[in-house]
């Protein structure tokens, strides 16, 4: 079973995480929604940035 977070706001159809378009009408994703996805990514790479940065302070 797919995760499907998004709606689509052409058809309301639900939309998987991944994938630009609308799998029922072909409408591209929102800009929230890849925003969103961005998010993630931007958040996980800050994390792994502020924990080397402690490595580093620390030695
Ligand atoms: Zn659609």
């Amino acid at each position: 079973m797919a995760l499907r977070f998004f709606r689509c706001i052409e058809c309301g159809h639900r939309m998987r995480a991944s994938g630009a378009y609308c799998g029922l009408c072909h409408a591209a994703k929102t800009r929230p929604q890849q925003f969103g996805e961005g998010l993630v990514f931007a958040v996980t790479a800050g994390l792994i940035a502020v924990v080397f940065a402690g490595i580093v302070l620390l030695l």
